[in-house]
């Protein structure tokens, strides 16, 4: 009997109607044959409620509280939900993260899945009913409830599916899948039918927001085949799947954009061995990601280092750029919060040459300037002025997806 993992998210269990109507949906699958794993997040708003309470009490509040506390959203959606199937003639049992158990590492707010118990699903499999999960917890070694950090049911989804071996990992949300770029930007942007994991990884990375990016690394590291497909209309969604060649006919899959970062620059630094070796691991010291770096051809001796950090980090980065600033004798920082990066992905990228020159030059017909490019093996992004985000996702969808050849491999 195959076996089914199906997630569904905040807005999918939103209503005690939504609630009925993915019992409904959950019914259907139990009907073709499937033995049926759910995983729920809480419903819509929920978890931004729970925060803002623990918000009014305190600034920062103890993570193990907060956990006890926003964990609470997922459990009321499987009780909910479970209840629903038992109405339209589904036997189901909800679990918690720590019934099941799920066991995750102490990070308070931010753990990751070590390993899961599938004994007691199993054996609830076994009695045929339908074991629904809450999403986005689980339990550490002391026996604390701990969360997954924001978007963390897709997680448990996949992690689940790993562990039970299942057929396939079913996500569903509120879109019809993944698309080749913000639908609400291009209006001609289209579902993607099928997607590698690496390229999965990189869209979600770089912007787009369908699926939590760990839960997408987890899929590659075991193989679970995903299927994201939308809980409101009956129609196939994308598979993020394995590659194949298939995949590398066209050079790019999807555009993206991301505007959470800042770019801090420190001005004319003398230009000497150590420098950036100093400015970067104080930067790693303290914890901050940096996302790109650029350091301009020197001038007289003199040259600038620009990179880019998560805006919530940027006070900080700021700061530390100062002071190697004033160690090192540069002459100063600046900082822009009004930049975004928009990246081209695409396996085909690997096999393909000339995809960055014509990103380049889309840019630089549509006037936007670029102030940093960063490349891997099957992504280009370049960093321009917010205010030409929208123009840039619109003009590289047109050449890249809309007018694309596909290359032929013999
Ligand atoms: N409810 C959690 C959140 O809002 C987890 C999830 O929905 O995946 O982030
Ligand atoms: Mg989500």
């Amino acid at each position: 009997m195959p076996l089914i993992v199906q997630k569904f998210g905040g807005t999918s269990v939103g209503s005690i109607e939504r609630i009925r109507n993915v019992a409904k949906k959950v019914k259907k699958a139990v009907e073709e044959g499937n033995k049926v794993v759910v995983v729920s997040s809480a419903m819509s708003g929920e978890t931004d409620r729970l925060l803002g309470l623990t918000r009014e009490l305190s600034t920062r509040p103890d993570p193990r509280e907060q956990d006890m506390v926003v964990s609470t959203g997922e459990q009321v959606a499987i009780g909910l939900l479970s209840i629903a199937l038992k109405e339209i003639g589904i036997d189901a049992v909800s679990l918690t993260g720590w019934q099941v158990p799920i066991y995750t590492d102490t990070a308070h707010t931010k753990a990751r899945i070590k390993r899961i118990d599938t004994h007691r699903i199993h054996a609830e499999l076994e009695k045929g009913k339908v074991v629904v999960v809450a999403g986005f917890q689980g339990i550490d070694d002391y026996g604390d409830i701990t969360t997954l950090g924001r978007g963390g049911s897709d997680t448990t989804a996949v992690a689940l599916a790993a562990a039970l071996k299942a057929d396939v990992c079913e996500i569903y949300t509120d879109v019809t899948g993944v698309f080749t770029a913000d639908p609400r930007i291009v209006e001609n942007a289209r579902k993607i039918p099928v997607i590698s994991y690496e390229e999965m990884m990189e869209m979600a990375s770089l912007g787009s927001k369908v699926m939590q990016i760990r839960s997408v690394e987890f899929a590659a590291k075991y193989g679970v085949k995903i299927h994201v497909k939308s809980s409101f209309v009956d129609e196939d969604g994308t598979w993020i799947m394995e590659e194949n060649e298939e995949m590398e006919r066209v050079a790019v899959r999807g555009i993206s954009h991301e505007l959470k970062e800042s770019k801090i620059t420190v001005v004319k630094v003398p230009d000497k061995p150590g420098i950036a070796a100093k400015l970067f691991k104080a930067l790693g010291d303290n914890n901050i990601v940096v996302d790109m770096i650029v350091q301009n051809v020197s001038h007289e001796g003199y040259t600038d280092i620009s990179f880019t950090v998560n805006k919530v980090d940027a006070d900080f980065a700021e700061e530390i750029a100062k002071e190697v600033a004033r160690e090192v004798g540069a002459s100063g920082v600046e900082r822009n919060d009004r930049i975004a990066k928009i990246s081209v992905v695409g396996l085909g990228m690997k096999t393909h040459a000339g995809t960055a020159g014509k990103m380049f030059e889309v840019l630089y017909k549509e006037g936007i300037n670029i102030y940093a490019i960063s490349t891997s093996e099957i992504k280009i992004s370049c960093l321009i002025d917010e205010k030409y985000a929208e123009l840039a996702v619109r003009a590289l969808h047109e050449a890249f997806i809309e007018n694309q050849e596909t290359i032929v491999i013999d």
